[in-house]
């Protein structure tokens, strides 16, 4: 097998690679700027018609190295396919949904490539009518590949790429002989690719077999931070990410700051968000012009802004020596890309804090950059409300300290300090009480504290309490995408349901496409999913009753939050709560909407 070095491929651009239009143009809309390493070095490969085999885990940006190629080849046949043209063998149900979503999402302009997700433990009617349609790219578990290879319901003669994702966990999981018989019962000519986090003899006993002459692609920088960089992750889920970001900025004790992220929409996204929370901030991204990009980084510089929300690209070997914090608000696909990002903090010999914002499922990845860094990264704890109050009590009276010390000597500071005089002689009032109406006067009606209950906790020390926090606050309705509804479903996580879980169902039951299934939220005893909102009685029926987790959707039309207060439930809510609890409600949905304007 032919070995490429693992030197992290920092130049390459997606135009570099030369993939098809339609799908250069699909990644243009997800906002992906550059290709990760595993995709930079994979893609070139598989274009040329090499088999790979890519040492690579979940979170490395694998499954648009493999998708993106083979997408480009379908667009440029431009045909219509009666049998599938890529198989796509996938360990476990959540995995073959999330590879076939982003099949979906990559295919948006081409046509061709329609998708469908093969599982066991779900019933065979949909997936069969799926099939039976045409579809150009099967992903599925082996045990059900197998099935409908035995019922005849999948041709793989025609069968020109074949990816086994996370070869070693299929193996791992008993499919070997599953693997060998599909991979047997395939077309010689076929172009093979195989990505697994490990190889074991199994593995290299099925790329001997099976592969021909492979090319193995291994990304893992060997770059370590420097010493001086303190390294801490904040375990989140993702929709409080935002909140934690905050409470980050107001408890740190912060100088310039760069918070990374993975796309270009979400620079300005994310900008946006603290720019309405009262923090400066500007987005960098390769899409704008270097001329505007030189000037945002020098507004950090000069301080005129405190915080450059960045993508990997943009940020490439800046230098700013007050950039005191370097928060990854996204986790980075490899551990070279971690470490140029911290290494933007700690200039010039100063101390540094690199802050890692996780969501759970990304643990491995911190692990693997731990790994490889041979550096631990500190565990830290959400700052408290009360963490959050204490820093803003600190900051006004570090801005009293400073004005008094930047105007002592000029005539600003004492024409006030006569108007105060004067009024204090007329009126008879303590000094004390004038600076505190004048302090109010400045925070220009923005609490100084927060003073409502604490928000759900963020990271998972309390799930309970979260639970209890997002049931109790109020919901606002949710923006939807054009022709699209948010729909209401009666499975949460208590139910350990995942999105993979409620896709699979929902297409299967309610014979929809996956790219028809937008965006889905799961709460704590329910979950919201965009939906066409054109859906047929039978559809709104079969979605009705279908189950996930043992449990009966019951979908129906979300209305968001009644206001008040919001009842997961429809009336059931009310009945029980005392109206200690009610008021307890509102002052918390009242509260948090203070808090998201006031910021
Ligand atoms: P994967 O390892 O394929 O599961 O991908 C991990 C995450 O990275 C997914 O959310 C992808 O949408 C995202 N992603 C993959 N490639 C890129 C890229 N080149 N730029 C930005 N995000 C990406």
């Amino acid at each position: 097998m032919t070995e490429q070095s693992s030197l992290p491929e920092t130049e390459t651009t997606f135009d570099s690679l030369n993939l098809a239009d339609p799908v250069t143009k699909a990644l243009g809309t997800l906002g992906y700027e550059t290709p990760s390493p595993i995709q930079a070095r994979t893609i070139p490969l598989l274009l040329e018609g090499r088999d790979v085999v890519g040492l690579a885990q979940t979170g490395t940006g694998k499954t648009a190295a493999f998708a993106l190629p083979v997408l480009s080849k379908l667009a440029e046949a431009d045909q219509t396919y009666k049998s599938p043209q890529v198989l796509v063998l996938a360990p476990t149900r959540e995995l073959a949904l999330q590879v076939a979503e982003a099949f979906s999402s990559y295919a948006e302009h081409v046509p061709s490539a329609s998708v469908v997700p093969v599982y066991g433990g779900s019933s065979y009617g949909p997936q069969l009518a799926g099939l039976r349609r045409g579809a150009a790219i099967v992903v599925g578990t082996p045990g059900r590949v197998i099935d409908h290879l035995e019922k005849g319901s999948l041709d793989l003669s025609d069968l020109k790429y074949l990816v086994l994702d996370e070869a070693d966990e299929m193996l791992r999981m008993g499919f070997a002989e599953d693997v060998d018989r599909i991979l047997s019962s395939a077309p010689e000519d076929k172009q093979t690719a195989l990505f697994s986090a490990t190889m074991p003899k199994a593995i290299q006993r099925i790329t001997g077999d099976y592969l021909k002459d492979p090319v193995q692609v291994h990304v893992d920088g060997q770059s370590k931070p420097a010493q001086n960089i303190r390294q801490r992750y904040l375990q989140v889920t993702q929709p409080w990410k935002l909140e934690a970001m905050t409470r980050l900025l107001e408890t740190e004790n912060t100088d310039g700051i760069i918070a990374f992220v993975r796309t270009r929409n979400m620079t300005e996204e994310l900008t946006s968000k603290l720019v309405a929370r009262g923090f400066t901030a500007a987005a960098i991204s390769g899409d704008i012009p270097q001329n505007i990009r030189e000037k945002t980084v020098e507004d950090l510089r000069k301080g005129r802004i405190d915080i450059l929300v960045a993508t990997d690209v943009a940020a490439r070997g800046l230098d700013v020596e007050r950039i005191s914090h370097v928060v990854n608000y996204d986790i980075p696909h490899d551990t070279s890309s971690y470490v140029h990002r911290i290494g933007r903090t700690g200039r010039a010999g100063r101390q540094g804090d690199a802050i890692l914002l996780m969501t759970p499922r990304e643990r491995y990845l911190l692990r693997s950059i731990e790994k490889a860094t041979k550096q631990s990264v500190e565990e830290m704890q959400l700052p408290t409300l009360d963490e959050v109050n204490a820093s803003r009590r600190a900051a006004f009276s570090e801005d009293i300290t400073k004005t008094i010390a930047a105007h002592a000597e000029d005539e600003e500071l004492s024409v006030y300090r006569d108007l105060v005089s004067n009024y204090i002689e007329q009126h008879d009032i303590a000094a004390v009480d004038i600076a505190a109406a004048l302090a109010l006067m400045a925070q220009g009606g923005r609490p100084l504290e927060a003073d409502e209950p604490d928000l759900p906790p963020l990271n998972l020390r309390g799930r309970r309490k979260e639970q209890q926090g997002a049931e109790r606050g109020s919901r606002p309705k949710r923006a939807t995408k054009e022709g699209h509804a948010t729909y209401w479903i009666a499975v949460g996580h208590k139910d350990r349901v995942g999105p993979g879980n409620i896709v699979g169902a929902i297409a299967n039951e309610g014979n929809l496409d996956i790219s028809d299934i937008g965006d889905i939220t799961i709460r704590p005893t329910f979950s919201l999913v965009e939906l066409p909102e054109n859906l047929s009685h039978k559809q709104e029926n079969a979605l009705k009753n279908a189950t996930v987790a043992g449990r009966k959707l019951n979908l129906r039309l979300d209305r968001g939050a009644p206001s008040g207060g919001f009842s997961p439930r429809g009336s059931q809510g009310g009945g029980s709560d005392s109206s200690r609890g009610q008021k307890k409600k509102q002052r918390w949905s009242k509260a948090k909407k203070r808090q998201e304007q006031n910021y």
